[in-house]
Order: structure tokens, then C-alpha cells, then sequence
């Protein structure tokens, strides 16, 4: 728009009011301009449109007094009025006029102001009816979590505070343009849509010019009949619409009909938490259940032990839910699936080296993989639960003081508590921190929370070495990752972020909602097949080419003569101090940097081969191993029933033990027991939990933050693991004798 240049020229400025009915628009409309008033009707309606003018500090301003309203939407002739003169007239600024004593119900409206990208002044007025209900709002805080957005605190009827908000008008003119708009961020799946959406609208001139593309892209995807008939009937928008009518089903996948009340629980969310971080609330105040349970979780005592027994509860629940499936799988393909893919090659006269590669190699590696889906299937589904259900943003509140002891935000929570599930999407996660600094931050410290992918290599190893406390050396990893993340956290907060600021944002709150079955199967399997389609590729391809590295040249005998032995036996004298020094181990490292499952596919394939064809058993028949299959199927259903009802109810021994222990040992770890002692076996433990992240983290990391730091990221991991390793290693040489 040129008026912005000739305004500037002859410094006039255009000032918008905008807020609720009775929020005190027209009080402070009449105060800033006196006489100088002109009233007419919007054109085509019936809306009484005030305007006048005044001058200060030699500006001349022309205020218009937009009809009052709840929303932006186009609900009502006032509501569409108000949008689009903010988004098609582009005032300079809009002073947005908020009642003060009903906060909650007056930010929505500032929620959707604010998205639009304009500037904006917020005048807190009613402070005096505010003040007398005993609601003082902390106004400091409120301007810092907008992002530095004047906030100016009035008493419209007595004309205090609008001295300095005429000041404030004219001073923010001088330096318009650059206004650090805050912006609502949505669930993650919506944030994505809308992404792909402002893309779409921005390669569209007639509309990026028109509009802000993530503003238009919001009310898109809300559908809002009148926007979405505009995009139709713009030309060159059949890409856009394209993307539209995509993004629009694959919400209503996982939302239903509603997403449209998904994104207005966002913008409450945003203002449930700017709330909450600014205004006391008087005690007697009436509760809904959303607050009623807000209390309890967000407390300052109960919150952070809510949140530990909760993940204490999730990880339980993955090992004891999917122990008994872990069983089934690894024997359903290690037993008829081994089994009948030798038959079947056999048959055809396939020969022995193609036959080794399918069920040395594909086999082994894919499978030892594919055995740890069910916990996957577990854990994704918990933590979509804790999500979805909106306990995840409190945990990420409640979490928010003792993050900014490490020099984050609370809101890196949430990428690193998903980061549990795999690193990668907790690094895309960062991106609703709106700091740079605090992203890359966050970005560094990801990779020590401890990913699924390292839970085989935890689960085989706690089984192998410590079959009494496998599952307490499980948790105790993740906790150890948690603590290698806080002291890096603090160390580089006070280090090489020292000069960041220390934005502060507000901590969305949506409102807790029963989760959808079908919400949650897709988010679950959304991650799960992940994991599945990297075991049928990544895993696969890698299964193979170490197949061949294992077995060349051609007829090796030992596999550590052939070049994968090699060249991992060259690298092994690096973990000397550590005590695992051999090629085996070393190797099976240098691979898991493709993918931390790989280290298990690995040692599968190089230990349980090594081991010798001594488990080759003899051949069963189709039909018993399908009897097999089911008997097991259901045999292991009951038992994750019965242990899931016993973690449900801690304390209580629902069934008692049946001493059927004879122990969970897997293939593979009986021939670890003999390549590691237990302290090396902890060593090892600790270098595979803090080394370097796979490759698709390292490639995520660059993407959102450039080349230099995810090499950092790498340097940092490695030398951290390897010290970690060795510590305790030695010390624990020491202590045993
Ligand atoms: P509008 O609907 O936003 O234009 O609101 P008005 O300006 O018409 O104000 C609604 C009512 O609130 C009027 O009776 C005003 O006198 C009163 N009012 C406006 N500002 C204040 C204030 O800061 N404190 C108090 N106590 N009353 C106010
Ligand atoms: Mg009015």
C-alpha cells in the first residue's frame, strides 16, 4: 500500500480502535479526538463508522472507531467490518481496547489482532475495576510476553493513562514497520498445514501482497466461507486451492468437523496462558473444570511430581505392556520366519550365499529391528495421549522456571519430552520457540534425550547384563540423558549463549480435552511407521551392505578378517578406556550412526552369527508354527493385560507372581554375555545413549539451524559419550576391584 511512504511525508497517521462491546472504545475515541468528529455509515451497511482526528507531537492522527467485536470472523456485519478494514485498509496501528476486568474474554479478540501482522497498542483500560475486583494484571510481564508490544494501562472514564497513550501512538509511528509481532502457535498438526498453506498463498502476487500469508492460511484452514469464496475466485490460485482442500482432510482426519474449534482453542490457549502468567486471580473466583484440574497439575509443589509419575507411568507401561509381545515377535521371526524363508529358498535352489544374506542379513538386521515396534506402539500412544489431552503444555508451564534455570524456556519442554519418541520431529518441534538463540539451544541439548531407537540396544543389554534390573537401568538411562542435557544446558547458557536474550513468550494453555481415538491411532502411527519405514529402508540397505562388508572378500572365514572387521578394528583402539575396545563393538557403533536400531541389527548380525549355526534347530512344519504364532498371540495379550492392570494400580498385586522367569534372553543377548562384563556393558550403555544422534537428526539440525551448529552438535555428542564412557568405566574397575 503507498499511503504508508505519504503518510510519512506528511506525518499522518492512522489510528484504529478495535475491541469488545463496552471494553470503552467510544470513552477513548471521544477523549482523543473532542469535537473533531465525523459520523457516517460504513459503506453498504447500516454500522454507525466514527472517525475524527487530532494532532500531537506534529502528527496529525485520524482515528477510527471500529464497531465493537468479539472476534474477526465474519459472524456479524461488525465483525466484518472490523476485520477487514484492519486487514484490507491497514491502519498504521490498531489500538486494541481491552477490558481489564474481563481479560480472558476480551484477549481473544487480541489473539486474532495480533495474527493479522499489524501493529498494535494494547490499552488495558477498566484498570480501576480491575484493581477493585482484585485483579491486578502485572503490565510489565504482559508488554514482555507480547513480545515487547506497548501495553498501556487506563482508566478511560477519568482520562488516566491516555497521555501516554497519545505518546505512545506517535512514537510507535516513528518506528513502525518493525513491530515483533506475536503470533498464536497451534498444535503441531495444524502448524504444519498452515505452513504448507502460507507457502502456497505466497506464490500467489495477488494475495501475498494483500494479505499476511500466515493470516490468510489460518482462516483458510478455519474455513471461513467469505475467504476461502475470495481465494476461488482470485486466478492463479489452483495450486493454493489444491493444497487447501489437502490440508483441510487430513485435519479432518484427525479433528473431525472441528477444526475450526481446534483453532479457537488455540488462540485460547495463547490467552489462557497470558492470563495465568499476569493476573492473580481472587480466590473465590468460579472454576471451570479446566481450571479445577489446572490447579492441581500446574502447582507449584505437585506439578513437576504430577509430571515424573506420569512419565514413570509411560515408560512402565512400555516395558511392561510390550515385554511379552517383544517375546512373541522376536520368536515369530526368528523362528517360522527364518524358518520359512529357508524353506522356501531352499526349494527353489537358491544358493547359500543368497539364502546367508536373507537370513543373516535381511532377516536378522531388518528383525531385530521390527522387534521393538510393540513398545514403540505403546509409548507413541501415551505420549500422543499426554499431548493431545493438553497435559503436555502444562508439564511444559510447570517446567518453565526450572528451564530457565538452564537458560531456556519452558516452551523447549515439549520438543524434548517428544524428543523421548525420536529427536528428529522434536527438533522440527523447536519452531515454536520463537527465540533463535532458544531454538538452536534447544536443538544442542535434543540429542541427549533418549530416543526409541536407543531403547533396543537398552532392553537387550539390561536383559543380557542386569536380568534383575533391566528395568531400572532402562529408566536410569533416560534420566542420565535428562541430567547430561540439564548440565550442558546450564554450561552453555552461561557459555556461548551468555549475550542471547531471554525472550520470554506466552506458554499456551488449551483447554483439557478427551483426546479422539482416531486422533491418537494416527499420531501413533504416524511415528511408528516411521520407524517401520526406516527399518524397510535405511535398515534394510545397510542390513545388506554389511552383510557383504561381513562376508568379503569372498569366503572369509572369520568375520573379523573381512573389511568390515577391519576397518573397525583400526577404530576400536579408541574405546581402549572405555572397555569396549573390540571390533564388534566398535563396529557396531560406526553403523548405528545411520540409525541407532542399527546397532542392534548389527550385533545381530555379527554376534548371533558368530555364535555359530549351533541354534539352527530342527525344521518345523507351516502348520505348527501358525498354531505357534496364535497360541502365542494370545498368551501374550493376556499377560500385557495383566501386567498393564498391575501398573495401573501400583501397590496392589492384582495376580500374583507365577515364577515362570525363565528369563526374557533373546538370541542375542546370550552371546553378548560373552563379549562384555557388566561395567563394560554400562559403558557401552552410556556411549550409545550420548553419542551422536543418526543422521536424519544431524540433517534435521542443519536444516532448521545451518552447517556450523550440527557439527557442534556432533563434536559435542562425541567427546561427551566418550568421556562419560570412560568415567565410568574406570571408576567402576576401580569400585569393583
Ligand atoms: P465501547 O462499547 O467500547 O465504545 O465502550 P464505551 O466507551 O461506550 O464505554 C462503556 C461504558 O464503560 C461507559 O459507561 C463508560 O463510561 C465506561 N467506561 C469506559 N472506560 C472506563 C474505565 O476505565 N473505568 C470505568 N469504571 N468505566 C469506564
Ligand atoms: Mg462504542
Amino acid at each position: 500500500m503507498t499511503a504508508y511512504s505519504d503518510n510519512y511525508m506528511t506525518k499522518k497517521i492512522r489510528v484504529a480502535l478495535a475491541g469488545n462491546p463496552n471494553a470503552g472504545k467510544s470513552t477513548i475515541f471521544n477523549a482523543l479526538t473532542g469535537a473533531h468528529q465525523h459520523v457516517g455509515n460504513w459503506p453498504g451497511k447500516t454500522v454507525e463508522k466514527k472517525s475524527g482526528s487530532f494532532k500531537f507531537a506534529g502528527y496529525e492522527m485520524e482515528v477510527i472507531d471500529l464497531p465493537g467485536a468479539y472476534s474477526l470472523s465474519a459472524y456479524s456485519p461488525e465483525e466484518q467490518i472490523a476485520r477487514d478494514f484492519i486487514v484490507q485498509e491497514r491502519p498504521d496501528v490498531v489500538v486494541n481496547v481491552v477490558d481489564a476486568a474481563n481479560l480472558e474474554r476480551n484477549l481473544y479478540l487480541t489473539a486474532q489482532i495480533l495474527e493479522t501482522g499489524t501493529p498494535v497498542i494494547v490499552v488495558l483500560n477498566m484498570m480501576d475495576v480491575a484493581q477493585a475486583r482484585g485483579l491486578p494484571i502485572d503490565v510489565d510481564k504482559f508488554s514482555q510476553l507480547l513480545g515487547g508490544l506497548p501495553v498501556i494501562p487506563t482508566i478511560a472514564s477519568k482520562g488516566v493513562g491516555l497521555d501516554e497513550l497519545r505518546q505512545t501512538i506517535a512514537s510507535f509511528a516513528e518506528k513502525r514497520g518493525d513491530a515483533g509481532q506475536v503470533f498464536v502457535t497451534y498444535e503441531p498438526d495444524i502448524e504444519k498445514e498452515i505452513e504448507a498453506l502460507a507457502q502456497a498463498i505466497n506464490e500467489v502476487p495477488a494475495l501475498n501482497k494483500a494479505f499476511l500469508p500466515r493470516w490468510l492460511a489460518v482462516r483458510l484452514i478455519e474455513g471461513e466461507e467469505d475467504l476461502v469464496q475470495m481465494v476461488k475466485n482470485t486466478p492463479g490460485t489452483e495450486r493454493l486451492q489444491e493444497v487447501l482442500s489437502r490440508s483441510r482432510q487430513r485435519l479432518e482426519e484427525i479433528y473431525g468437523e472441528d477444526v475450526d474449534v481446534a483453532i479457537a482453542d488455540g488462540r485460547y490457549g495463547f490467552v489462557r496462558g497470558l492470563v495465568r502468567a499476569t493476573q492473580t486471580r481472587p480466590p473465590e473466583r468460579r472454576l471451570t473444570l479446566s481450571d479445577k484440574i489446572d490447579k492441581i497439575t500446574t502447582n507449584k509443589w505437585l506439578g513437576i511430581p504430577i509430571f515424573l509419575a506420569l512419565m514413570y507411568l509411560v515408560f512402565q507401561m512400555v516395558q511392561n505392556v510390550s515385554a511379552p509381545y517383544l517375546d512373541w515377535v522376536d520368536g515369530v521371526i526368528s523362528g517360522p520366519i527364518t524358518q520359512w524363508t529357508l524353506h522356501a529358498l531352499s526349494a527353489v535352489g537358491a544358493p547359500d550365499w543368497l539364502i546367508s544374506l536373507a537370513t543373516d542379513g535381511v532377516i536378522a538386521g531388518v528383525g531385530g529391528v521390527l522387534v521393538f515396534v510393540p513398545g514403540l506402539l505403546v509409548m507413541y500412544f501415551a505420549l500422543a495421549f499426554l499431548e493431545d489431552s493438553g497435559y503436555l503444555a502444562r508439564a511444559a508451564f510447570v517446567m518453565d522456571r526450572a528451564m530457565s534455570a538452564l537458560g531456556m524456556h519452558g516452551k523447549s519442554f515439549i520438543p524434548m519430552i517428544l524428543s523421548f519418541g525420536c529427536n528428529v520431529p522434536g527438533i522440527y518441534a523447536t519452531r515454536t520457540i520463537e527465540s533463535r538463540s532458544a531454538r538452536i539451544l534447544t536443538g544442542l541439548l535434543i540429542p541427549f534425550m533418549s530416543c526409541s531407537a536407543r531403547l533396543p540396544v537398552y532392553v537387550i543389554f539390561g536383559i543380557a547384563f542386569f536380568p534383575a534390573h533391566a528395568g531400572r537401568i532402562i529408566w536410569s538411562m533416560y534420566v542420565i540423558g535428562i541430567v547430561v542435557a540439564v548440565a550442558v544446558g546450564w554450561t552453555l547458557s552461561r557459555t556461548l549463549f551468555k549475550d542471547a536474550e531471554q525472550g520470554a513468550f506466552v506458554m499456551e494453555l488449551p483447554p483439557y480435552r478427551m483426546p479422539t481415538l482416531k486422533g491418537l491411532l494416527i499420531h501413533m502411527w504416524e511415528h511408528t511407521s516411521g520407524f517401520v519405514r526406516k527399518a524397510g529402508t535405511i535398515i534394510l540397505a545397510v542390513s545388506i551392505v554389511l552383510w557383504f562388508l561381513l562376508n568379503m572378500p569372498w569366503g572369509v572365514e572369520n568375520p573379523r578378517d573381512s573389511y568390515y572387521g577391519r576397518i573397525s578394528e583400526a577404530a576400536s583402539p579408541i574405546f581402549a578406556p572405555a572397555g569396549f575396545d573390540t571390533w564388534q563393538a566398535t563396529g557396531s557403533l560406526i553403523t548405528g550412526f545411520i540409525a541407532k536400531e542399527i546397532v542392534v541389527s548389527t550385533m545381530s548380525q555379527i554376534y548371533v552369527g558368530e555364535e555359530g549355526e549351533e541354534a539352527e534347530a530342527e525344521p518345523t512344519s507351516f502348520v505348527t508354527d501358525v498354531k505357534d504364532i496364535m497360541v502365542g498371540f494370545v498368551g501374550a495379550t493376556i499377560s500385557a493385560g495383566k501386567e498393564l492392570a498391575e501398573v495401573l494400580t501400583p501397590g496392589i498385586t492384582l495376580f500374583p507372581a507365577e515364577e515362570e522367569e525363565e528369563e526374557d534372553q533373546t538370541a542375542l543377548s546370550r552371546a553378548l554375555q560373552g563379549a562384555f562384563t557388566p561395567i563394560s556393558a554400562l559403558a557401552f550403555l552410556l556411549f550409545v545413549l550420548l553419542y551422536v544422534p543418526c543422521v536424519a537428526t544431524v540433517a534435521a539440525q542443519v536444516h532448521e539451524f545451518g552447517w556450523r551448529w550440527a557439527l557442534l552438535s556432533v563434536a559435542l555428542n562425541l567427546s561427551i559419550a566418550w568421556l562419560a564412557a570412560v568415567l565410568v568405566y574406570q571408576g567402576g574397575r576401580l569400585l569393583v576391584g
